[in-house]
């Protein structure tokens, strides 16, 4: 995993096995490709290209395409959904040195010089630009750190259901077991950094820090177990 020097992951729009570096090069070509009838109905509109990587373990990303003039809340409900939700903890971004909030109301900031904005009265299209990269946390106490790149941009019309379009996506990590080599499923979190065990060698562990493996940077922690709604679940392992 972290010791393999290049990444790879799947084109959900032609199910091709790119190199991390090498996706956005393939999606300005993949993307025209895969047009549908659908979209030549549809309303064009400006929509924005973005890279979401891990910000401790790159070797987690997603490339998603959304529409400019969603907002940051819609944006933060996505990465909830596919990497992120375990119990309802706090979220917020920084973007150029402003912060952003999901939720305000009755919240007080003793600790902040200046008042986070909401992330539902903050459009992407008055905050972002190609080339900008920006933050988000998942949760105050145990975190979860993305690093946000917008990529691109373009004028189209954003294809399948939902406010957000998953481009490419990595494959799950090669985790194997600390004691035999082979394929690891669970983590065991006593252990800094987390050590991955398969089901046998996990058994004499203490089972309420033994967490299972998931494709995301939000594995092991809290109680982490993957999207809840699983068409956002993705354990494809790198073909051969
Ligand atoms: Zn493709
Ligand atoms: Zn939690
Ligand atoms: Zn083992």
């Amino acid at each position: 995993m972290s010791s393999r020097s290049t990444s790879y992951g799947k084109c959900f729009l032609c199910g091709e096995t790119l190199a991390k570096n090498a996706v956005s090069r393939h999606l300005e070509k993949c993307i025209p490709a895969h047009e549908s009838a659908q979209t030549a109905k549809g309303k064009p509109e400006r929509l924005f290209h973005l890279r979401v990587e891990g910000y401790e373990a790159s070797f987690y990303w997603l490339d998603l395409e959304i529409p400019a003039r969603a907002n940051l809340e819609t944006l933060d409900d996505y990465l909830r959904a596919i990497w992120l939700e375990c119990c309802g903890h706090l979220s917020a971004f920084e973007i150029a040195g402003q912060r952003y909030e999901v939720s305000l109301e009755g919240v007080d900031f003793p600790f902040y010089d200046e008042r986070p904005k909401s992330m539902k009265s903050a459009r992407l299209e008055k905050i972002l630009s190609v080339g900008m990269t920006f933050l988000h946390e998942y949760d105050f106490g145990t975190t979860t750190t993305l690093n946000i790149k917008v990529v691109g941009e373009r004028i189209g019309v954003l294809e399948g259901k939902g406010k957000v379009r998953l481009l490419a996506r990595n494959y799950a990590p090669d985790y194997r077991c600390k004691v035999c080599g082979e394929p690891a499923e669970y983590l065991y979190t006593y252990e800094y950094p987390y050590g991955p065990y398969c089901e046998e060698h996990i058994e004499d562990k203490e089972e309420e820090a033994c967490m299972p493996i998931v494709n995301s940077p939000r594995a092991g922690e809290c109680g982490y177990t993957g999207p809840y709604d699983e068409s956002l679940a993705f354990e494809e392992k790198q073909p051969a």
